[in-house]
């Protein structure tokens, strides 16, 4: 046992692990670039001041789960326990909003949120996020659901549905949380202290409160919905509709919310069938007030965030097949220190044809041939005595254990030209 350990909810992704989080990593570029969303890749940490604000002081993340210390320089830092503040804060700096808009970009990358760890909950994960960002259209709400669903289908996830709000704006939502709180303090004894906290600092939260007492509560309080104005109303009906002609199935779920005043209109998670408590893979929505909360001008913009250990523990579990990672076809074998000097002759000759090999580094062809074999390499050169003195070597296919002796000066191209044809 080492003296170290991992910090809790953290993990090693060994080698077993990673064509699975390659083969979603390339599910996931593909479908941004087929979408028309451009990449961007911005600090692992940023100021705390940033998340405070563009995240929320009244929401869980900012109040008990970020990564925030001082740095050397007394700098308050934080962790990205998001993507979208500093997403929203490099589009702001770095001048986006004068391109045409909409402006369309993903991200993905590690995230950090001081949680209590579980099955699918970590301290450090990793997201895929992207935002629409400039235009009010329904229709980008549309397309940033699509992007999330195509996700899941293309990962053949099954079972889908979208979980569906809107948490209307500042114009109309004060009225429905006027109403809310009237409904809970007729209620005040029987709900949870969190709860008790909640109606103080960020009264829409109360509806997304896991605690058994407070669920009579819940269902039996005031809807969102019936509480919309005309232009949020509107806005809802346009999305629904092209999702009833898209034919997506969904759920009107008056229990998503978002906290904060800059989340507006539309709010929604994707559901998976199969993944047990984790039914949500993924939430996102509307945030027409963040960009001008954070220094820029009025702008809306709709974005989502997808947390990739959950997709992969999905697949993990479905055993969804995932195609190996590409290994060097070749391996060198030698025999004597005499053969050392041609084999690593051999090795950056086939390295310049570009054809890719490792070199043997034990003294036993068995062990050789056991490295070969783990490396699933698809030949095995080997230079013993005897070939180095005729100027040959001997080549054993892998897969069949069949053997064959090539020139010296040949080999290089009868591996490439094998390489033409698939094994
Ligand atoms: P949850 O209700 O599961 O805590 P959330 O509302 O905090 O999720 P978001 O902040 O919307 O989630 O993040 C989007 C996605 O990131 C989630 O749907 C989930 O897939 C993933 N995610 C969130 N927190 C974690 C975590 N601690 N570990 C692993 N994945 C996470
Ligand atoms: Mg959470």
């Amino acid at each position: 046992m080492s003296d170290y350990s991992r910090p809790k909810g953290t993990q090693d992704f060994l080698p077993e692990v990673q064509p699975y989080w390659e083969y979603v990593r390339t599910i996931v570029a593909d479908l941004a670039r087929e979408y028309g969303f451009e990449r961007i890749d911005t600090p692992i940490f940023e100021t705390t001041e940033l998340f405070a604000r563009g995240v929320g002081d009244a929401t869980d993340i900012v109040e008990k789960e970020m990564y925030s210390f001082e740095d050397r320089g007394g700098n308050p830092i934080t962790l990205r326990p998001e993507f979208t503040a500093g997403v929203v804060r490099a589009y702001i700096e770095n001048g986006l909003r004068v391109q045409p808009k909409p402006i369309k970009l993903y991200s993905i990358g590690p995230i950090f949120r001081h949680e209590q760890p579980q099955a699918g909950r970590f301290r450090q994960f990793h997201q895929f996020n992207a935002e629409i960002i400039g235009t009010p259209s329904p229709l980008a709400d549309l397309e940033i659901m699509l992007l999330a669903w195509d996700l899941y289908d293309r990962l053949q996830f099954r079972g889908l549905s979208f979980q569906l709000n809107s948490t209307g704006c500042p114009t109309c939502r004060p009225r429905y949380v006027d109403a809310l709180v009237a409904h809970y303090h007729t209620h005040q004894d029987r709900i949870c202290e969190d709860c008790q906290r909640r109606l103080q600092r960020n009264p829409l939260r109360v509806l997304d409160c896991k605690q058994a007492q407070c669920q009579p509560v819940i269902a039996a309080a005031p809807k969102i919905s019936e509480h919309l104005c005309d232009d949020c109303a509107g806005h809802f009906s346009e999305l629904l509709g092209y999702l009833d002609a898209l034919g997506k199935p969904f759920t009107l779920n008056h229990r998503l919310v978002r906290g904060l005043d800059y989340y507006t209109k539309t709010v929604f998670e994707v559901w998976a069938e199969g993944i047990g408590a984790q039914a949500a893979v993924c939430g996102g929505g509307r945030y027409d007030g963040l960009i001008a909360l954070l220094g820029g001008p009025e702008t809306p913009a709709v974005g989502f965030a997808a947390g990739l250990e959950r997709i992969i523990m999905v697949m993990e579990a479905q055993e969804v097949p995932v195609p190996p990672l590409p290994t060097p076809p070749v391996l060198i074998a030698h025999l004597g220190a005499v053969t050392r000097l041609e084999a690593v002759r051999l090795l950056a000759a086939l390295r310049e044809a570009g054809i890719g090999v490792q070199i043997a580094m034990s003294k036993s062809l068995k062990s050789q041939l056991r490295q070969a074999d783990k490396a699933a390499a698809r030949w095995v050169l080997i230079l013993g005595g005897d070939e180095l003195a005729r100027g040959e070597v001997t080549v054993r296919d892998m897969a069949s254990g069949s053997q064959q002796t090539i020139s010296r000066e040949g080999i290089v191209a009868w591996i490439s030209e094998q390489l033409q044809h698939p094994a």
